[in-house]
């Protein structure tokens, strides 16, 4: 077996660390599995009320009424009649939580076939069915439940029903919502075009997507629900004497809440304790099921990225005549024990009117390490740890977060793969470009409306002043990504990094766009990082190449030398796979296997498990990237020579 196989072998056997269940990390939430716990005691002593050795609390005894807390044979003292206050409550709390669960449990219920219905069907069952629901929102709660015993009648299994009913509305309307979204999606269409039925892809597609809300709602409501419960039966509406639920109990207590305060005070303290412990576990649900929130993705965006305390920084002084000059870039996302390193060590050189290629598979680490140039990492997980980032000299990576500011969209600008996830859905690319513009120069509307005007010119987009009326979806995809550049070039900008701009495009359209970037880069002396996966783009528009492998540049240098011999195998590869037209026998499927993880980077070269030149002493020590021959820099010890090609 070659090492190379050996490497193989040990990567597909290693166990794949598992994400933790929703259980785990709702026991690490310390207030929900505080919540647990109490209301697990709680639970377990109203299910066991039957075989506890409890008084009958409804057996009245007039000579012992009123007894203090800790009297002989009553625990918690006895109530205006002499009856028990201990069993009293833990028969009521199993009475009150069983109205409230139940009614939660219709509530969602018939709520959530409410809102699926009305979301999925749209049109007219949509506006009569939510017509409904806002007619039953129109009331405060308590009236509503009021006027349905009213006409129920007052008792236990009416105060139920109105308080499911009362709360129906609140899942109708959180569901319907998100049904609406979702009966838009491309697999709802494809489940329609597969012939599945309307019930069926309610039942199958569209419920599993609403179910975490389901229950986090419910998670949510139970505990309001119960104190609606009790409310109603302070009120004589609920629970009917004899029988004790926490609500009763409460308002027995209230007549004689001066002489004996303990009578109101053991239900209300019940009552708080079932409340606060079903929320605190509400709230560890929902954050345990949120997949978003696990990962930290839906906390507030920092306005910037982490940068480590201390920063690891090159002692070599930054390029000042250079517009970007990067060295040693490190960012690592931290979630959980686990570190990533997506950028492990980068250096970049962009000249001024230079444009380099960023070139590496999908998850290599190109875009992180862009957007790690302004700090547009999301934090947490992302922490830059390491690196200075020169531009024209100055170091972003301890620049004040107002300098970053001013430069983020003036003199550094981003263009994006996809123009209609980054520009505004609903305002007209003029009035987005005016505001890109007006964000950084004390220009007057017109005079931005007017170099909007000419930027849309310069970007070669036809008839610009009737365009700079339309929204981005009534534009083309090649169009929309010539907005993206004009409004990346609308602060005169230094550097632009343009993210797979064309990735998205058909291939004609791919090469007018390419074509105008090199136009402007040359006319405006602009120096670009062109980041794409595709080797055939670099050669079209970039100066220099830097191919990037697990978060490191494994080789570097001008594209004519490198597209020529590159040094590296998996350049080589990489190239191996651009499809050249009349050569039909060229080998597509090069680059086989996957990259590895970049939390569990091998010693040595991160490509050795791929690479068909592999030797022992690939996997041994750190690599460097050193000159091979005349510009040409590769991380390997074993690199091509001219002219040579891989077996
Ligand atoms: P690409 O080269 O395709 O642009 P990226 O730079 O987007 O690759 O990603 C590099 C690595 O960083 C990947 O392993 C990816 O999973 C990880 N990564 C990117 N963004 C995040 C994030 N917000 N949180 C966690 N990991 C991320
Ligand atoms: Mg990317």
């Amino acid at each position: 077996m070659t090492s190379a196989a050996a490497a193989a072998v040990t990567a597909e056997s290693q166990p794949r660390r598992e994400r933790p269940s929703t259980l785990a990390l709702l026991l690490n939430n310390r207030l929900a599995a505080a919540g647990l716990v109490v209301l697990g005691l709680v639970v377990g002593a109203a299910l066991a009320a039957p075989i506890l050795p409890l008084a009958d609390p409804n057996a009245t005894d007039p000579a012992h009424r009123l007894a203090p807390l800790f009297a002989p044979a009553h625990l918690l003292g006895t109530d205006a009649l002499g009856r028990d206050i201990l069993s009293r409550l833990i028969w009521g709390t199993r009475v009150s939580l069983a109205v409230g669960v139940s009614a939660s449990l219709i509530a969602a219920v018939v709520g959530s076939a409410i809102g699926l219905v009305a979301g999925y069907a749209g049109g007219r069952s949509d506006q009569i069915l939510m017509r409904l629901i806002d007619l039953l929102m129109a009331f405060p709660y308590i009236l509503l439940a009021l006027a349905i015993v009213a006409i129920l009648g007052p008792g236990l299994i009416n105060a139920l029903y109105a308080i499911a009913i009362v709360n129906v509305p609140f899942f109708a309307r959180n569901i319907r919502g998100i049904t609406v979204g979702l009966a838009r999606r491309e697999f709802i269409d494809a489940a329609r075009l597969s012939g599945k039925g309307p019930l069926r892809i309610l039942w199958s597609e569209i419920l599993p997507n609403v179910l975490p809300t389901i229950v986090i709602t419910l998670s949510t409501t139970v505990g309001w629900m119960i104190l609606e419960t009790a409310g109603l039966s302070f009120l004589g509406l609920g629970a009917q004497p004899p029988q004790a639920d926490l609500g009763s109990m409460l308002g027995d207590g209230r007549k004689v809440m001066f002489t004996a305060p303990t009578i109101s005070l053991v239900p209300g303290l019940m009552i708080f304790l079932i409340v606060i412990s079903i929320n605190l576990i509400g709230d560890g649900i929902r954050d345990a099921l949120d997949p978003r929130l696990r990962s930290g993705a839906l906390a507030r965006p920092s306005f910037r990225t982490a940068i480590a305390e201390p920063l690891d920084r090159p002692t070599a002084p930054l390029d000042a005549a250079a517009t970007l000059d990067v060295k040693g870039l490190r960012t690592d996302f931290r979630m959980g024990p686990e570190i990533y390193h997506a950028c492990g060590g980068v250096d970049l050189t962009i000249a001024p009117g230079q444009c380099l290629g960023l070139v590496g598979e999908s998850g290599s680490g190109k875009s992180v390490t862009a957007m790690s140039l302004m700090g547009l990492v999301p934090s947490p997980p992302g922490i830059v740890t390491g690196g200075t980032i020169g531009f024209r000299g100055e170091d972003l990576a301890t620049a004040k977060n107002e300098r970053i500011r001013t430069l983020r969209g003036s003199a550094i600008a981003h263009v994006f793969q996809d123009p209609l996830a980054t520009l505004h859905p609903l305002f007209c690319v003029g009035d987005q470009i005016v505001e890109a513009i007006r964000a950084h120069q004390p220009l007057s509307r017109s005079e931005a409306e007017g170099k909007a005007e000419e930027l849309l010119t310069l970007v070669r987009i036809p008839n610009p002043a009737e365009r700079m009326r339309a929204l981005p979806h009534e534009l083309s995809g090649g169009l929309r990504q010539r907005v993206s550049i004009a409004m990346a070039l609308a602060n005169d900008p230094e550097l632009i990094i343009a993210d797979e701009p064309t990735t998205a495009l058909d291939v004609t359209v791919q090469a007018d766009i390419l074509r105008l970037l090199d136009t402007l880069r040359h006319d405006r002396k602009l120096a670009v990082l062109f980041i794409t996966h595709d080797f055939g783009v670099v050669s079209e528009i970039a100066d220099r190449v830097a191919v990037m492998y697990a978060g490191k540049i494994v080789e570097t240098g001008p594209t004519t030398a490198v597209l020529a011999d590159p040094a590296h195998p998996y350049t080589r590869m990489l190239i191996d796979c651009v499809p050249v037209m009349g050569e039909p026998e060229r080998r597509l499927d090069a680059v086989r296997g996957r990259p590895p993880a970049v939390n569990q980077l091998p010693a040595g070269c991160s490509f050795a498990a791929r690479c068909p030149r592999v030797e022992p002493d690939c996997s041994t020590g750190e690599i460097v990237l050193d000159e091979k021959r005349n510009g040409l820099q590769a991380r390997c010890l074993h690199p091509l020579e001219p002219g040579e090609t891989l077996a």
